[in-house]
């Protein structure tokens, strides 16, 4: 466990020079770590190597929750982890929550498929340090001679599995407290069930870890997975906040399933590669034939959501969230097919493989069609064009972004201390909005909207009340748009006395720096250090 701070916030511009801060670049050597990880994985290495191979975490769980009792004997729990070219000690870190926060008699093993990484640091080393970790045996490696894809790299996992239960996770994922009871249970009774974890968010930059909202899975017609507010009346009471909640369809990265009816279900479309659509298609396979997907807001699993995926999605230049997407269509949507087809203009003689396996599956287990499942599991859905009049459906969910409105507490211009140069952006405003991606320049001081910055109750700064302040991982300080998850949009700065201060970025670990004292000068983000170039006068304004 690594102190975020070395003094508590409130001091905390006394302590800037402490060394305490989670992610404060102090050298060369950090930053590359740092800046190779985010080129590597889309998260920041150096913050996740800091914190090692556990931390506490917040209890994210309702407090309904905490009085909830399940059975005593459980089924066992196979965790099968499929991982490609996973940041070595996130992937670490993920098995060791497991190991740490499942009951032994529970977890029967943990299954970790290498997908056939390229990265050295996942051969010698990572076995070396699982059998650290390994005193109770639990552990097994399992490395692909070629690469499968996460689809078939998972039944290859759950071909090798034991236990009664198999819950897939991520491999950059961190278990809360009591995460696998409440699945372990619910398939004990109710053997067709497949049981979702809440997936709690875990910032990229910061790895901060936070609550996910109460919300469930639907898609749009391009065959997307999307998050849907709950239908109206679903949180009806106290209770009803440990679920479960059920869900048209699943984010795909953690569930869990009885292992036998995985098989008897079909296990995955092994024609697929890669990423994508294949929690699409056993959504729909398990509702249409004769399961359900439900989530269990009890169990709570903490995931990095990337900036970007680190990996291609193509194989022979074909996109395979499309390629599988098209297959999962032509086996369970039926006529319905068409809105996606034509959504995402595929064209006729499109190659999607081989799906004849498939459809006797759906034969030989008697499914329903995808009528039956939009009127019965997802009515909210509306067709493309048709309009929205059923009084029960959910509303579409809005990302806090769009629907937020920002607190703000003063504002200031950043003058460079001891000249009369701010931090200004030069590129004009067209048609009432400054341009995105604009950079960070030092003008003579003026008092003009291209130099006032607000500050926002949640530590954002906002030029002119349009764009957020933001620190790219490319060391520069640019004009974005404000995204509200904080992290490289989170400044700490001293507020309130006439010292000279740093403009330290959370994400980054760095710190505001003019190249040169001089006017037309750039600002980048640099190891925050005593230098005068890095000090700033915060000179109050009244915006
Ligand atoms: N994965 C894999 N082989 C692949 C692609 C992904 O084993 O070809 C693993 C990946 O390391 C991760 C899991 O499958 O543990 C899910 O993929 P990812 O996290 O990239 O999906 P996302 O969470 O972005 O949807
Ligand atoms: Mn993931």
């Amino acid at each position: 466990m690594v102190d975020v701070f070395c003094l508590p916030l409130g001091v905390f511009f006394l302590s800037f020079y402490c060394t305490g801060n989670l992610g404060e670049i102090h050298t060369k050597d950090d930053q590359f770590v740092r800046d190779l990880a985010y080129k590597q994985h889309a998260f920041n290495g150096f913050v996740s190597n800091q914190i090692g191979l556990f931390r506490d975490i917040p209890d994210t769980r309702h407090k309904v929750c905490q009085s909830k009792t399940y059975d005593k004997d459980l089924p066992t729990a196979s965790i099968v982890m499929c991982f490609y070219n996973e940041h070595l000690t996130t992937l670490l870190r993920s098995v060791k929550t497991v190991l740490d926060r499942t009951p032994e008699e529970y977890l029967h093993e943990i299954i970790l498929v290498d997908d056939f990484s390229t990265f050295t640091e996942l051969s010698v080393d990572l076995s070396l340090k699982l059998a650290e970790i390994n005193q109770l045996n639990k552990i097994k490696l399992v490395r692909n001679a070629k690469r499968e894809g996460l689809i078939r790299a998972r039944v290859i996992g759950a071909r090798k599995a034991t236990g009664d239960v198999l819950i897939f996770l991520d491999s950059h994922i961190e278990t809360n407290k009591m995460w696998a009871e409440p699945l372990l249970h619910i398939i004990k009774h109710k053997r067709t069930t497949v049981a979702v974890p809440v997936i709690d968010m875990i910032n990229p930059d910061t790895f901060g870890y936070t609550a996910s909202p109460l919300v469930r899975g639907g898609f749009n017609w391009n065959l997307h997975f999307k998050w849907d507010d709950l239908p109206k009346g679903t949180l009806k009471d106290l209770a009803s906040f440990a679920g479960p909640i059920k869900s048209p369809t699943m984010a795909g990265g953690l569930f869990a399933i009885d292992r036998l009816y995985f098989q008897e279900i079909g296990e995955y479309d092994l024609g697929m590669d890669i990423w994508g659509g294949e929690n699409l298609e056993i959504s729909f396979r398990v509702w249409q034939c004769g399961g359900s997907v439900e989530m269990f807001p009890c169990s709570r699993v903490g995931h990095i959501f990337r900036k970007r995926r680190p990996y291609s999605g193509l194989v022979d230049g074909t996109d395979t969230l499309q390629k599988n997407s098209v297959r999962l269509a032509h086996v369970w949507m039926g006529d319905y097919k068409k809105y996606f087809l034509e959504n995402r203009n595929i064209p006729e003689d499109y190659d999607f493989g081989d799906i004849s396996d498939r459809i006797a599956l759906k034969e030989k287990l008697h499914c329903k069609d995808f009528g039956w499942y939009l009127k019965n599991v997802y009515p909210e859905l509306r067709l493309p064009g048709e309009s929205f009049t059923n009084p029960l459906a959910a509303k579409p969910i809005f990302q806090p972004w769009q629907t937020r409105k920002r607190d703000y507490t003063g504002s200031f211009i950043m003058r460079l201390s001891n000249t009369n140069l701010c931090a200004s952006v030069i590129v004009p405003k067209i048609k009432g909005f400054w341009k995105r991606g604009s950079p960070i320049v030092l003008t003579t001081c003026a008092n003009t909207s291209n130099q006032i910055w607000y500050e926002t109750k949640r530590d954002e700064v906002v030029l002119d009340k349009l764009l957020c302040l933001e620190a790219d991982w490319n060391n520069q300080p640019l004009l974005s748009k404000c995204h509200e998850m904080l992290g490289n949009q989170q400044w700490r700065y001293k507020r309130d006395d006439n010292q000279p201060i740093l403009m330290y970025n959370v994400a980054s670990g760095t710190c505001m720096n003019a190249e040169k004292a001089e006017l037309g000068s750039t600002v980048v983000m640099d190891i925050c250090n005593k230098k005068q170039t890095n000090h700033w006068d915060f000179v109050r304004v009244n915006g």
